[in-house]
């Protein structure tokens, strides 16, 4: 049977790369996008349904989810990719305001939990329902503690404590959830080249989007609750 997939902010970047790489192995991707336009030519591209999504809009993603169960009826792996960085030169903690942080959190964080929710009626009728939230190293609380390490420097509170908050929040779901097939993982693409980050990453967003693509095609015996990138796990 083929599988559904429906994938957050996939008309680019590492989104985009995750649907074409699923759909390159059979599945039928849905780009999920909040721009009509841009949504529908991504999908286009890639020969796949658009449904439109923004995940800070309840309403669009309700119609979203109406539209996969009239469509498909289920859905087996959900990305939830779509997110957004602020200002990362202007907002150290001590400069930063609550509407900054806010605004991060209305996507990478409240945005999540919307479309998880209102997927999940539908993941619960897969045989092996995945989730996977895009999270990032920046999350880890672990590696911004080390002094040592690549991330000191990178104290930007409200992208990397909506993280933080995502890495949690998987863990959640995936302990209500881990009586039933469905896994919830969070991955780490790694620094890639994409608009969120002036394409300054060294990794390409093919690259970034391969981890995801891995956790969204796990096997039955596969990891759920957990934190990680290509080589491995990573510390909270
Ligand atoms: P990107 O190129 O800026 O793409 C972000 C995508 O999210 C775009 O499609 C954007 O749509 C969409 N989006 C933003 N707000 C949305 C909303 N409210 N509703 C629906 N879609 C929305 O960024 P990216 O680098 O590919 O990032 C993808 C994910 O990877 C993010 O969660 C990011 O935090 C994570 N990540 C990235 C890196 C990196 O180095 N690039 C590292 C670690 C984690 P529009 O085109 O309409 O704006």
């Amino acid at each position: 049977m083929t599988r559904i997939a429906l994938i957050t902010g996939a008309n680019k970047g590492i989104g985009y790369e995750i649907a074409r790489l699923l759909a390159g192995q059979g599945v039928t991707t849905i780009v999920g996008a909040r721009d009509e336009e841009r949504g529908r030519a991504a999908a286009e591209r890639l020969g796949q349904p658009y449904v439109r999504l923004d995940v800070t809009d309840e309403e669009s993603v309700a119609a979203a989810a109406k539209w996969i169960d009239g469509e498909h009826g289920r859905l087996d792996i959900l990305i939830n990719n779509a997110g957004i960085a602020g200002d990362l030169n202007a907002l150290v903690p001590s400069t930063v305001t609550a509407a900054a942080i806010r605004e991060v959190y209305e996507t990478n964080v409240f945005g999540v939990v919307t479309v998880t929710n209102a997927m999940l009626p539908l993941l619960r009728r897969s045989e092996s329902g995945r989730i996977v939230n895009m999270s990032s190293e920046l999350g880890s609380l672990a590696m911004a503690m080390d002094r040592e390490g690549p991330l000191w420097e990178a104290n930007f509170l409200p992208y990397n404590s909506s993280k933080s908050a995502l890495n949690m929040i998987t863990v959640c779901y995936a302990k209500e959830l881990m009586d039933t097939p469905i896994k919830v993982n969070a991955a780490n693409p790694g620094y890639c080249a994409t608009d969120l980050n002036g394409h300054s990453g060294h990794r390409t967003a093919e690259q970034g989007a391969a981890i995801a693509v891995r956790l969204a095609t796990l096997d039955g015996d596969g990891p759920t609750g957990a934190y990680l990138e290509d080589a491995g796990s990573l510390r909270w």
